[in-house]
C-alpha cells in the first residue's frame, strides 16, 4: 500500500495531528460553543457524530441529515476541518454534498466487510482522507482488510484508528488496549498513520491523559478525543469527554519524544511485557475467585481444604506442562506452590466463617 499524506492545507507536521470534539453533534448551539472553544485551544480538526451506533435501540441515534449544516457552520465560523463517522452509501453521499473534510469508519461498521465494501464502492473517484477504525474484535486482518477495500477504490490518504478491543470481562478499560495490535499494524504498513481513540479505549475522563501519552511513546501519530462543551451533561458517551479547556491542558501536558529504530522497538517490547504482567494479574485473581468458590463447597459439603493426592497432581502436571513450553522446572513448582498456598490461605478465610 502506497499510503499518502492528509494533505489538509494549514495542518502542521507534527505529532500528534489532534482530532476533537463531541461523540455526538446533540444541538447546532453545543456543536457551536463546543467547536469554538476548541478553536481556541488551537485544535484544527473537529470531529462529531451525527449518524450514531448504538448497542441497544431507545437511545439516542444522532440527528443525521440535520446536523451536518452545523458542520457546515463550524467550518465557517471556526476555519477548522469537519469530520464524522459514516456507514452507509447513504451516509457518505450526504457528508461529501455538506462538505465534510474527512471521514471515519467505525469500529462496528469496520467488523462487517459487506458494510466497508459498500463505502468504498461510494467513494470511488473521491479523493477525501478516510481513518478506519480497528474492529471490535481483536482481528488485524479484518482491521487491514478494510483498509485495502479502500486503498483499492483509490483512497490513498488513509490512516487508522486504534479504539481499543471489547471484551466481556470489563475491566480497567471500556476497551482493552491491546498495544501489540496497533503496533503490529504499524510493523506491517509503516507508512500508515496510526492515531489513538483513548476515550473510547479508557471510556473514563481521567484515563484520556495517560492512553495519550502512551500512544505518544508508542509513536502513534495523532490522537482522536471526544470533548464536550458540557461533557457530564453529553447525550452519549457522558463519562469519558473532557472539556476543551482540560484537553487543552492533557495536549501541553504531553511529552513527545521522537524516538529511533532501537528505541522504538525496545519501547514496544515494554509494553508488550506491561500488558502480559496486566494478564497474569487478572488470570491469577481469576483463579483466586475459582478457588474460593471451591472453599465454599468444602465447606458446605464438610470436606477437608488440603487435598494431599489433588496438590501432588497440581505441581507435577503444572511442572511437566511448563517444561514442554521451554521453562524450568524448579521455577514452575515455585510459582504453583506460590500460587496454591494462597489458594489454601483464602480457602481456609471462608472455612473460618459460617
Ligand atoms: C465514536 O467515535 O463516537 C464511536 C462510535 O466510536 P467507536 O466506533 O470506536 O465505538
Ligand atoms: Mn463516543
Amino acid at each position: 500500500m502506497d499510503v499518502e499524506k492528509f494533505n489538509l492545507p494549514g495542518l502542521e507536521d507534527k505529532r500528534p495531528i489532534v482530532i476533537a470534539g463531541p461523540c455526538s453533534a446533540e444541538t447546532e448551539e453545543q456543536v457551536l460553543e463546543t467547536a469554538k472553544q476548541l478553536a481556541a485551544q488551537g485544535v484544527k480538526i473537529y470531529r462529531a457524530g451525527v449518524w450514531k451506533p448504538r448497542t441497544k435501540p431507545g437511545g439516542f441515534e444522532g440527528n443525521g441529515l440535520d446536523a451536518l449544516p452545523w458542520l457546515q457552520r463550524v467550518k465557517k465560523e471556526t476555519g477548522m476541518y469537519v469530520s464524522t463517522e459514516v456507514a452507509t452509501a447513504k451516509h457518505v453521499e450526504a457528508a461529501l454534498e455538506a462538505g465534510v473534510d474527512l471521514l471515519w469508519i467505525g469500529a462496528r461498521t469496520t467488523a462487517d466487510p459487506f458494510a466497508v465494501q459498500e463505502i468504498a464502492d461510494t467513494l470511488k473517484g473521491v479523493d477525501i482522507p478516510v481513518l478506519i477504525k480497528n474492529p471490535v474484535n481483536p482481528d488485524l486482518d479484518l482491521w487491514i482488510g478494510a483498509l485495502e477495500r479502500l486503498y483499492n477504490a483509490g483512497i490513498k490518504r488513509l490512516g487508522a484508528i486504534h479504539r481499543g478491543f471489547s471484551s466481556y470481562d470489563k475491566k480497567l478499560y471500556r476497551n482493552l488496549p491491546q498495544w501489540h495490535i496497533p503496533i503490529e499494524l504499524h510493523r506491517r504498513l509503516p507508512e500508515l498513520p496510526i492515531f489513538c481513540d483513548p476515550s473510547h479505549i479508557g471510556g473514563r475522563r481521567d484515563l484520556i491523559a495517560p492512553l495519550s501519552q502512551q500512544a505518544m511513546d508508542l509513536q502513534f501519530d495523532g490522537l482522536i478525543i471526544e470533548s464536550h462543551c458540557n461533557p457530564e451533561k453529553a447525550w452519549t458517551d457522558a463519562s469519558q469527554q473532557v472539556s476543551p479547556d482540560v484537553l487543552g491542558l492533557i495536549l501541553n501536558n504531553l511529552v513527545v519524544r521522537e524516538m529511533n529504530q532501537t528505541t522504538e522497538s525496545l519501547a514496544a517490547l515494554r509494553r508488550q511485557i506491561d500488558e502480559i504482567d496486566m494478564s497474569i494479574n487478572e488470570i491469577l485473581a481469576k483463579r483466586m475467585r475459582i478457588s474460593r468458590e471451591i472453599g465454599q463447597y468444602k465447606k458446605e459439603h464438610d470436606m477437608a481444604i488440603l487435598q494431599t493426592n489433588r496438590y501432588d497432581e497440581i505441581i507435577k502436571q503444572r511442572m511437566a506442562q511448563g517444561q514442554s513450553m521451554g521453562m524450568d522446572p524448579d521455577f514452575m513448582k515455585a510459582i504453583f506452590e506460590a500460587i496454591h498456598e494462597e489458594s489454601v490461605r483464602q480457602q481456609s478465610e471462608i472455612m473460618k466463617y459460617k
